[in-house]
């Protein structure tokens, strides 16, 4: 190793990092692997199995003392079969890993356990297996997902094409603006528990990407967990376009809304910056999105981009600078 020339990995970001595994590790004909919600493996019966990994890490992801351990469990299984309804994909079973410190109770577990469960099999998604281990400092959780679609079917991000609208399934920043409750110890009146649910208990779209993917038109798709400015950019530079974005136009709940006035709070950078609001983020045809039968919004059009260097995302309606979450920037 050349350790005048070692970074650290705050200078090349999360994304960084996941670029350089995506050039050293190509995916083999025929399978679809780093780069997308989740990797694709054709099978010989002509559907696509689906899957994906996530982790959520004591510290970084949640704080043991403020998130109750039904919450955990429950957003442990969703995040995961997000990425799953994100290829507009059907989940079929997890695995889940957990590190946890001996000294944990086992009221704790049990209850990690029922949100694991009830959200799981509201998507019919089985617990197949998993490993389990002692953790020297903090909870460690490790969710794979599996899933499946007809062949050729899942939506990837690298499919948007010039003219498409940009649509997403429903509200943004509900969730960072329940987390940003939660950190500053908000008192919880009926709407800010409200906005708490939605961090702590988030729904992923999988029947809305179901019907996406089923519908000619429907073009790139993915899940909006870091955040619409974080989140837009992956479709972008996967589809080689650009993007033009009305930001009037963001979907934004009343409960938002009124919170947001009430403290006199900026809502854009919840809406644009703030992550984990597991929508879904598409491009459609504009012939196609009139007859959707699916909830959403027109938030802008693709447009073309022509090089590197050219902007990606034109920003109408503000002239602030946003950018999404990554695990090695801390702002
Ligand atoms: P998402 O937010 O949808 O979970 P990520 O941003 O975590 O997606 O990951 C983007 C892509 O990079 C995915 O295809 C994921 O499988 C891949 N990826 C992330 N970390 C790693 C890793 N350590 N090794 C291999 N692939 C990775
Ligand atoms: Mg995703």
């Amino acid at each position: 190793m050349d350790t005048a020339k070692d970074k650290t990995l705050s200078s090349l970001g999360e994304f960084g990092l996941i670029e350089r595994l995506r050039q050293r590790f190509p995916a083999p004909e025929g399978l679809t692997g780093i780069g997308d919600d989740c990797a694709i493996l054709p099978q010989q019966s002509g559907r696509d199995t689906l899957v994906s990994t996530d982790m959520l890490i004591e510290g970084t992801h949640f704080l043991r003392g403020d998130i109750p351990p039904y919450a955990l469990g429950w957003k442990s299984a969703a995040v995961n079969i997000s990425d799953i309804a994100a290829m507009g994909g059907r989940p079929t079973a997890t695995f889940l890993s957990l590190a946890l410190p001996a000294d944990l109770g086992t009221a704790w577990v049990d209850e990690f356990f029922r949100g694991y469960t009830t959200l799981s099999k509201r998507f019919g998604a089985a617990l197949l297996g998993g490993d389990t281990t002692g953790s020297p400092r903090g909870i460690c959780i490790n969710v794979a997902v599996l899933g499946e679609c007809p062949g050729g079917t899942a939506r990837k991000r690298s499919d948007a094409r010039e003219g498409d609208l940009v649509c997403v399934s429903g509200n943004l920043g509900d969730s960072a603006l329940g987390l940003r409750a939660i950190l500053e110890g908000l008192e919880r009146d009926a709407d800010i528990q409200a906005l708490i649910d939605r961090h702590y208990l988030p729904l992923p779209r999988v029947e809305e990407g179901l019907r996406l993917a089923a519908t000619t038109g429907v073009h790139a798709m993915m899940d909006l967990s870091d955040g619409l400015a974080s989140d837009l950019p992956h479709i972008l530079e996967a589809s080689g376009k650009g993007a033009e974005i009305d930001t009037a136009a963001l979907p934004l709940s009343d409960t938002l809304q009124r919170v947001c006035t009430r403290l006199d709070w900026d809502p854009l950078p919840f809406a644009l910056g703030g992550g984990e609001d597991y929508e879904l983020l598409f491009t459609v045809d504009p012939d196609a999105e009139k007859d959707l039968d699916v909830p959403h919004s027109v938030i802008g059009k693709i447009i073309p981009c022509h090089s590197e260097r050219t902007r990606r995302i034109y920003w109408h309606g503000t002239n602030r600078a946003f950018s999404g979450f990554d695990h090695f920037h801390r702002d």
